[in-house]
């Protein structure tokens, strides 16, 4: 087995990119900034975070970022966080410029009404062991999960995560959380990595204290 650490992409245009970059580095990966097409060369997976998804659509063209990150995403694992999501899905609303469009879901933006368009609730998302804290930011809902997607998170009866192979999506936030589990399981489970042996074995208790 290779003693190579994964090199794990985030993209860096806008949005919450540094704190997926603590939960990376805190799995013990090394998290590469992304915001030039060299920046997806050598590596074993990418995220994209939360943020404004009109800005960084904007931000993906003038940066000429749409092809290659159409190349990457198209056979690479990618975690999509809310404005991720949408960024990953097939459609979605209101937006300059269209979406990568490869996760076969439709998303609708800002769907919370404006009293709760920013809370934390209780989440089950069983492949990562069951409950989950969601921080939901102004978050997109799901409104279509096509046949080749798979639910993996639900808040009460809604599901607010989706996974179709090395892809996934979801409307929430882990990466503001203390609790690495999600990224983990993406990181092991959907992108197949080796992570290195200081981190392998889940810790007891959440373990991360260096988030803000
Ligand atoms: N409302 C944002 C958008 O539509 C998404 C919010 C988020 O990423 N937290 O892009």
């Amino acid at each position: 087995m290779s003693e190579r650490v994964p090199r794990v992409g985030v993209l860096a245009l806008q949005g919450d990119f540094a704190a997926h970059q603590a939960t990376l580095a805190a799995l013990g990966v090394e998290p590469v900034r992304v915001s030039r097409p060299e920046d997806l060369e050598h590596l074993d997976a990418l995220v994209m975070p939360g943020g404004e998804s009109t800005t960084m659509l904007r931000l993906i063209e003038v940066m000429g970022l749409r092809a290659p990150l159409e190349r990457f995403v198209a056979s690479q694992p990618v975690l999509g966080t809310c404005a991720g999501l949408i960024l990953l899905a097939r459609g979605a609303d209101a937006l300059p410029h269209p979406t990568l469009g490869v996760l076969d879901a439709d998303v609708a933006r800002n769907a919370y009404g404006r009293q709760i368009d920013s809370f934390t609730d209780t989440l089950r998302i069983p492949p990562v062991g069951g409950e989950f804290p969601g921080v939901f930011i102004r978050a997109p809902r799901i409104v279509r999960a096509g046949a080749g997607t798979e639910p993996i998170a639900w808040h009460g009866g809604e599901v607010v995560g989706v996974r179709q192979g090395r892809l996934v999506g979801i409307c929430f936030h882990p990466e503001l959380t203390q609790d690495l589990r999600f990224h983990r399981w993406f990181l092991e489970h959907v992108a197949q990595l080796t992570l290195p042996a200081a981190v392998a074995a889940p810790p007891a208790e959440p373990a991360r204290e260096d988030a803000a």
